[in-house]
This record gives structure tokens, C-alpha cells and sequence, in this order.
């Protein structure tokens, strides 16, 4: 018997989770696996944030809420949009839902009528196309590779652009490149974008923290105020905090899509649990000297694996200029067989070849729509991305 209807049955498992699932099995039949597949710090947030979630539940504040997410919570981010991006949201402006992605399913349920396109520059995160495709949406992939740091440029988006176009997603710092947008770049596509006012930007920022070298943050938000009244800007605790499994994210944009979204909270979550609302709030509204120190650490270990790979010629690699990532080429070993003489057709191929003879977990480059690269996240010691970088090294010398 099927279960599934046609959209469950059109789209896959996240394919990050299901790699770390592979590599927790290995590890668990007692094999040294170093897995790298999961973009999650590998710290805890500040004691303040649990304290605060202990507290609300002592106090007893565990009752439904209003589906926009606690007032106080969302004055709390009108206030981060005001101080760190200049950007000014009334708290009915602002939403709360379980998660950055969960705003991603609430905006499609709301606005997508079938067939509707969504442009998604690649490389992207793994789950905008099948989120996209479940809404019954047409995700338009705009492949943008070393040649425009990885960034969509006017002319990519121009002929991208569609008389069923609705939305355009943007993600900077990117998961899994790293490129971040300057504020030019993004006046750019907004001269594009002036001559469409059909057409909603979903801006994703929730790496606006995880800063790795000089490139500064901008919000589109900020670079486009223009196009305010059509642009959706999201964000989230779970990367600048270290609060990936609390499942606190939050969007802000004009008032009429905001209400639209909280329809959708309304009928499916209702609200978001007032103790991680609570946390949240005290993640937002505490001492923020841990957000620099997380950037800091990830920015050392970018460092550490720009160098390591830096002396495998064959893979190609630019170090990321934000989030936690090394998205790294391996095109030019695509073709070479293995020691047991195994052709390395794909990078999933080389992703599965590294992890079952080497132990080192990754995400093929083809999950984010970018074949010929493989993606390791950097949320891991030190030590681990030396031992990861010498696993590559070894793979690398063991092909013919
Ligand atoms: N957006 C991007 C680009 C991500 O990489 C992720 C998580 O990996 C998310 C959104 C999801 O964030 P959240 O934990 O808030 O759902």
C-alpha cells in the first residue's frame, strides 16, 4: 500500500540527516568516524539561556500563546532589527515559529499557488527546493559557481525571472559557500527587481553572526529598504547561539504577509513552546559577548582547514567568508579509481568512498544543487579537522 500522496512522495529526506545517520551507524559498529555532516556548533549556549527556560517552567508559564510568538520576545527582535541591521519593525511585523525552517513552510503554505515559481541560487541549503516543491511551488535553480563567489548576479537573475515568478531566496552568509553579499551586490539585483513588483524577496540571515574573515554582514533588509514592503526577512537563534535543537526562529516583513503566516501558525503549531520563547528572549537580550567568541573559534578553524587543504592541489577551495563550512571542489578527481578500483563517477561517490575507507562524514555537493563539490561543516575541535583534512589527504593520494 502507498501512503504518501505525490508531493511526500516527490521529495527526499533531508540528505545532511540521513548522511549523519549512516555515519552514527559506522560509528556505532565501532569504526573511527569523524562526521562532519551536520551544520550545528559544537558548544553550548550561555547558562543564561537555560536558566531563563528553567524559570518559565517553575513559574508555570506553559500555556498556549498567540501564534506571532510571545509580545516580549518580539519587541526583543524589533529591537535586534533596530541596533544590529537599522532596521525598524513594529513586534506585529515580527513572527516567532519552531525554527527558521519552519517560517519557510508557513510562508509557501500561505503564498504559493501551484506552479508558482521560486527562484534559489545554487548552491543552496539542502531544504529550500523539497520545501519549495511540498508547497507545490517550482523551485527555478540559478547555478552560481566559483566564477561569481558563488553569488547570483543581475543578468542570472533577469533570465531566471518568469511571468509565474514569486519569490526570489537569497542566503547570505550561505550554507554551504559561505558567500556573503555586499550591499552593492544586493543593489544590484534590486535594480532587477524594481521592474517586478510581482515578485517577494525571502531574505535567509540566520548565519548574520558566524562572520569568518573581513566581509562585513549586510541585511538585504538594510541594502534594499525599497523594496520593504515585499521582503521577508529571516533569522534565528539556532546558529549565533548554539540553540540549533530549541527550535526558535523568527521572520520579520510587512504586516499583511505576517498576518497571512500567523493564519498558518494558527492552524498547525498554534504556538511556539513559551519555554524556548523564554530561552530565546534571554539569548537575544543577555550579555551577546558569546556571539563574537562562536565566530571567533569558527573562524580559527577556517583557518586551519584553509591551510590543510591548501596543500592538496587537486581539490579546489576558497575559504569561506561566513558560516561554518568548507564547501570544497573535488571536480578535478571526478574519473579516478579507487585502490580496490572503484570508479569515482560523482561527488557523491567520492562523499560515500571518504566515509566508508576513510571515516570521514560529508555532504556531496549535489544535495545543495552543486555537483562536483563536497561539503564539511567546521562546527568540530581542532583536532578533528586536522585528523579530517589528513583523511582527505589520504583518500586523495590513494587514487589512480
Ligand atoms: N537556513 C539555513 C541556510 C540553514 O543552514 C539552516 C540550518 O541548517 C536553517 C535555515 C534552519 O535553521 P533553524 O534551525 O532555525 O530551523
Amino acid at each position: 500500500m502507498t501512503f504518501e500522496n505525490s508531493r511526500a512522495a516527490g521529495i527526499k529526506s533531508s540528505p545532511s540527516m540521513a548522511i549523519a545517520m549512516a555515519a552514527k551507524k559506522l560509528a556505532a559498529e565501532g569504526r573511527d568516524i569523524i562526521d562532519l555532516s551536520l551544520g550545528e556548533p559544537d558548544f553550548e549556549p550561555p547558562a543564561h539561556v537555560a536558566d531563563a527556560a528553567i524559570e518559565a517552567i517553575r513559574k508555570g508559564r506553559i500555556r498556549y500563546g498567540v501564534p506571532a510568538g510571545q509580545e516580549n520576545l518580539r519587541q526583543a527582535i524589533a529591537a535586534k532589527f533596530r541596533t544590529e541591521n537599522g532596521l525598524t519593525y513594529a513586534p506585529d511585523e515580527i513572527m516567532v515559529a519552531n525554527g527558521a525552517k519552519q517560517i519557510l513552510f508557513d510562508v509557501f503554505l500561505a503564498t504559493l499557488e501551484p506552479g508558482d515559481e521560486v527562484i534559489i541560487p545554487t548552491p543552496c541549503w539542502v531544504s529550500y527546493g523539497d520545501i519549495v516543491s511540498l508547497h507545490g511551488g517550482k523551485p527555478v535553480y540559478v547555478n552560481c559557481g566559483p566564477e561569481t563567489g558563488f553569488k547570483l548576479t543581475p543578468g542570472m537573475l533577469a533570465a531566471a525571472i518568469t511571468p509565474r515568478t514569486r519569490w526570489l531566496m537569497l542566503n547570505s552568509p550561505s550554507n554551504p559557500t559561505g558567500a556573503i553579499y555586499s550591499a552593492a551586490e544586493y543593489a544590484a539585483l534590486e535594480a532587477v527587481l524594481s521592474r517586478y513588483p510581482q515578485i517577494l524577496v525571502l531574505s535567509d540571515e540566520i548565519y548574520e553572526h558566524v562572520l569568518l574573515r573581513d566581509v562585513p554582514f549586510v541585511s538585504f533588509g538594510a541594502a534594499c529598504p525599497a523594496l520593504r514592503d515585499r521582503t521577508l526577512i529571516v533569522n534565528g537563534v539556532s546558529k549565533a547561539y548554539a540553540m540549533t535543537g530549541w527550535r526558535v526562529g523568527y521572520a520579520a516583513g510587512p504586516r499583511q504577509l505576517m498576518a497571512a503566516l500567523n493564519k498558518m501558525q494558527s492552524q498547525s503549531v498554534t504556538s511556539v513552546c513559551p519555554v524556548v520563547q523564554a530561552a530565546a528572549l534571554a539569548a537575544l537580550t543577555g550579555d551577546q559577548s558569546f556571539v563574537g567568541k562562536g565566530a571567533q573559534t569558527f573562524a580559527g578553524r577556517a583557518m586551519i582547514v584553509a591551510e590543510r587543504l591548501a596543500l592538496i592541489p587537486e581539490l579546489e577551495f576558497t575559504p569561506p567568508d561566513g558560516a561554518f563550512y568548507a564547501f570544497i571542489g573535488v571536480r578535478k578527481l571526478l574519473g579516478y579509481k579507487t585502490a580496490a578500483g572503484e570508479v569515482l563517477a560523482d561527488d557523491p561517490a567520492f562523499a560515500s568512498h571518504l566515509l566508508t575507507e576513510f571515516g570521514l562524514s560529508s555532504v556531496p555537493g549535489l544535495a545543495f544543487g552543486a555537483p562536483g563539490f563536497i561539503r564539511l561543516s567546521i562546527a568540530a575541535s581542532d583536532q578533528e579537522l586536522e585528523a579530517a583534512c589528513a583523511r582527505i589527504a589520504r583518500m586523495v593520494n590513494s587514487l589512480k
